[in-house]
């Protein structure tokens, strides 16, 4: 793809119609097959919820790297940070508003808690549907590993 296809942040317009019906403008508008995060969104696994709004989800992680590790997801799928912010910059925002919530809930937002969007394989991403990892409860370290 050259250059002038790449929107304003020089990231590729995630691609439509990539699973079935997708309405304009919304990217990947639908579950991915095989995906480990949309199947917590169908509820096909469980997983423990701790707040929803009708476009994104938070739960906790199942390995937790604090007292307070919480994820929170888009309901649509997207595979990275850029593909979320370039393609629905409202639902990215939805997404930091959830993780401010959750911390107030969790009693860590007073205190100071960590957002971390791991991004691609060599930051350590392991699951490709976009998610903020909320971290707090203990004091954190700089630089990160
Ligand atoms: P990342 O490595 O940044 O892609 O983060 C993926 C996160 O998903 C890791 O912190 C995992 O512990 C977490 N995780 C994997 N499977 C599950 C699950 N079934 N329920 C909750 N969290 C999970
Ligand atoms: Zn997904």
């Amino acid at each position: 793809m050259s250059s002038q296809h790449l929107n304003d942040i020089g990231h590729e317009p995630a691609v439509e119609g990539v699973c079935g019906e997708s309405s304009p403008g919304r990217g990947y508008d639908c579950a991915v097959a095989d995906c480990l995060f949309c199947k917590i969104i169908a509820g096909d696994i469980p997983a423990e919820r701790v707040a929803e709004s009708s476009r994104t989800l938070a739960f906790r992680d199942i390995n937790p790297q604090a007292p307070t590790h919480v994820l929170v997801i888009p309901k649509d799928h997207y595979p990275d940070l850029g593909s979320l912010a370039s393609s629905d910059a409202g639902l990215l925002a939805e997404l930091a508003l959830q993780a401010q919530q959750v911390a107030e809930a969790e009693g860590v937002a007073a205190g100071g808690y960590r957002v971390v969007f791991n991004t691609g394989a060599e930051a350590g991403q392991t699951v490709f549907h976009v998610h903020a990892h909320v971290l707090g409860g203990r004091r954190m370290a700089w630089p990160p590993g």
